[in-house]
């Protein structure tokens, strides 16, 4: 390697590709694919190798912190002791006032793992209240509920190079050519030299995923749990489950057996709009596979039945006993580049680091004598709907948010810009003017972006890598940890005077000793000089661990895995009916990235898909005269959105499709999806439904 290239981790997607950064003559920074990294071997996206646009363009950027004394004044530039100074002499006169459970911390999974652990150990170990939470909750939370009811702790079985040895795919609310596109260019490139391997896709649209798929299976929304039982339901009538497996390794068989029983193969097809005939050929192509790895994101985990769809897709595994074994396993794709570090440690309103639980007594007591803190409060804290919804109350007082942009990615944008306008006091903690959410701050802190500082990330596969420092920040932009440190300090707690981020990270490494996510014989040296681990890395010399339950032992305390019962197999958000008759869902487009404060800048990331349109079906279209082209308005209870309609037979009859990216800053109010989608949440994983909105749509009809 030019002694001055440097490796790094891409700061998108989960997929966590391996980057080689290296600058030109005038100081630029220039990206490629690192070819030696296991994840990517050198490809990368096209979101990935425009990555330098976004370092190189600072135009953005904040560059110092900004206040305001009240609402009524414009915020002004102030040094960086006045703003931190009045952030902890507020934050203290609330919690004086109103306890400590009237403050909260929003974050997000685009945090370094040292950043997320002092900002929980601030909040859950110092501020006295559990009120941090992560936009995770926005996209991985139902998968960590179903892994922790399945397997006993949040635990993702399998790794990349499973892809290379599986002979079955099932990629079900996904669409990783889009949204993971170098880890499906994998499954592409298996499926290219192997044309015996089999793909499914289930998917209410004909996305590009299901496009390559030897079997698309284009369902009702919300009707996935009836699917995926039907399916574990003609696997068992065939003969194609691993009795050994069911007996020695697992538990709660026949409750399983009798719910997949109580609908009739007839009656899951009409509820899912899928053929009895495609539903016995995905039985049979995942029965009859050596090899079965199931995929899924954000059409499964942003439900209100997230945590059903999750268990039953899950249920899936165990019945043909396809885990632990080399090419088979449930994969759940992380979102964002550090949603995984975030579960680490302890990044959720209801979780404490190295996957305790914040409700375990026990747990509590481990934690707080860690940091050396008398308590951790047992109340729970507030998850990431809930905040706003307490904002909004007036329950919340002051909100802390840091790295991500609410007032695009929340659901009922309407109702959380009311919360933000009711908060006493708000903090926003980010890289760019951009971002919606900074209109709404009483203070600016400016925060330092990718190759900006350092710290570590874990991807979808449990890949540990090191991000290093390579350039400096613009203008005052410091460190999220540094920011989060000196705050602590001002407001009098110990404990957070370290001398580096890799004191933090070795701190968090040995908190993780003897627990199944150990790292404690990993540190930045290590990680510097051999590259990436895989969890747990459990004795000095060990290579890492790409592969989880080999020897059939699984976390609960039985040591089998368990078949969970579907609370409710039918979506509990509220139904279509004569006012709103169509089904809203949302989601992603292959070059932007969630709400385009980075994307949104780099011109040739544009074109691909210039502005929001609205899918919808040609039936629905012409029950709506609407044309190809027309400008639709969008009502739901929430709110109102108008953009083009693109009529095409790719979405399901009685469904629309818009995506999420765009927010008030980049373009209008109006283009905002989520004025639309509603706050439901799944009642375990209080993740929000935003694959289920009722709407109607009609052509606008200008005033
Ligand atoms: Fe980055 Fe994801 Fe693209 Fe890889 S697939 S280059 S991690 S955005």
């Amino acid at each position: 390697m030019h002694k001055k290239e440097v490796k790094t981790t891409c700061s998108y997607c989960g997929v966590g590709c391996g980057i080689i950064v290296k600058k030109d003559n005038n100081n630029k920074v220039l990206v490629e694919g690192d070819k030696d990294h296991p994840v990517n071997k050198g490809m990368l996206c096209s979101k990935g190798m425009n990555l330098h646009y976004v370092v190189n363009d600072t135009s953005d950027r904040i560059l110092y912190p900004e206040m305001r004394w009240s609402r009524s004044h414009p915020r002004e530039r102030v040094s960086w002791d006045d703003a931190l100074e009045r952030a902890a002499s507020v934050f203290k006169s609330i919690i004086k006032k109103h306890g400590p459970d009237s403050v909260a911390f929003y974050v997000s999974g685009q945090s370094l793992t040292e950043e997320y652990y002092i900002a929980n150990k601030l909040t859950k170990g110092f501020l006295g209240t559990n009120n941090i939470d992560t936009n995770s909750r926005l996209c991985m939370s139902s998968a960590v509920v179903g892994y922790k009811k399945t397997f006993g702790e949040d635990s993702v079985p399998v790794s990349y190079e499973d892809i290379e040895l599986a002979d079955c795919f099932l990629i079900t609310g996904a669409n990783p050519a889009w949204c993971h596109p170098i880890l499906f260019r994998r499954i592409e490139q298996h499926k290219e030299k192997n044309p015996d391997v089999k793909i499914i896709v289930i998917d209410p649209r004909k996305t590009d995923t299901a496009n390559f798929a030897d079997l698309h299976l284009q369902l009702i929304p919300g009707t996935d749990v009836v699917l995926y039982n039907a399916i574990g339901r003609c696997l068992y009538k065939r003969g194609l489950i691993d009795e050994d497996f069911i007996k020695n390794h697992t538990e709660g068989f026949d409750a399983y057996k009798t719910q997949i029983f109580e609908t009739s193969l007839k009656e899951a097809s009409k509820i899912c709009g899928i053929s009895e005939t495609d539903i016995r050929k995905a039985a049979d192509i995942i029965g009859l596979s050596k090899g079965f790895i199931s995929m899924w994101t954000m059409g499964l985990n942003q439900s209100a039945i997230g945590t059903d769809k999750n268990t039953a897709l899950l249920n899936l595994s165990l019945i043909t006993g396809q885990v632990g074994k080399p090419g088979s396993g449930p994969f759940s794709l992380t979102g964002q580049p550090n949603a995984m570090g975030g579960r680490e440690v302890g990044g959720m309103a209801n979780l404490l680091a190295v996957h305790k639980d914040l409700m375990n007594e026990e747990h509590r007591r481990e934690v707080a004598q860690f940091w050396g803190v008398d308590k951790i409060s047992p109340n729970p804290g507030l998850t990431a709907t809930e905040m706003f919804d307490a904002l909004e109350s007036g329950k919340l007082k002051a909100i802390w948010i840091a790295s991500t942009n609410p007032l695009v990615s929340l659901p009922n944008l309407n109702r959380v810009e009311k919360a933000m306008k009711n908060a006493k006091f708000v903090v926003v903690q980010d890289i760019s003017h951009k971002a919606d959410t900074v209109a709404f701050a009483d203070l600016v802190l400016p925060a330092a972006g990718w190759l900006e500082k350092e710290g570590t990330m874990t991807n979808s596969e449990r890949r540990i890598s090191y991000l290093p420092k390579e350039i400096n920040a613009p203008g005052e932009a410091r460190p999220d940890v540094e920011i989060f440190c000196d705050f602590a300090q001002r407001m009098g707690f110990r404990g957070f005077n370290y001398n580096s981020t890799e004191e933090i990270y070795d701190e968090y490494c040995s908190m993780t000793k003897g627990t199944k996510i150990d790292v404690s014989f990993l540190n930045y040296d290590r990680l510097k000089s051999e590259g990436t681990f895989q969890w747990p890395v459990s004795e000095y010399r060990h290579a890492g661990t790409p592969r989880l339950f080999q020897d059939k032992k699984f976390y609960t305390p039985s040591q089998k895995a368990i078949f969970n019962v579907a609370t409710s197999i039918h979506n509990t958000a509220l139904q279509p009916n004569e006012d709103y008759p169509l089904v809203l869902t949302t989601g992603r487009v292959r070059d932007h990235w969630h709400t385009m404060t980075k994307t949104g800048k780099v011109s040739r990331l544009k074109t691909h898909y210039p502005t929001p349109v609205l899918e919808i079906n040609p039936v629905d279209a012409y029950l709506s005269k609407i044309k190809d082209g027309d400008i639709t308005e969008i009502k739901s209870e929430n709110g109102v959105v108008r953009v083009r309609a693109k009529v095409t037979d790719s979405i399901v009859k009685g469904c629309v499709f818009l995506p999420m990216h765009w927010g008030k800053q980049l373009q209008s109010t109006l283009n905002r999806a989520n004025n639309l989608t509603n706050t439901h949440i799944d009642p375990e994983s209080k993740e929000p439904d935003f694959k289920y909105t009722r709407v109607s749509v009609s052509k606008y009809k200008k005033p």
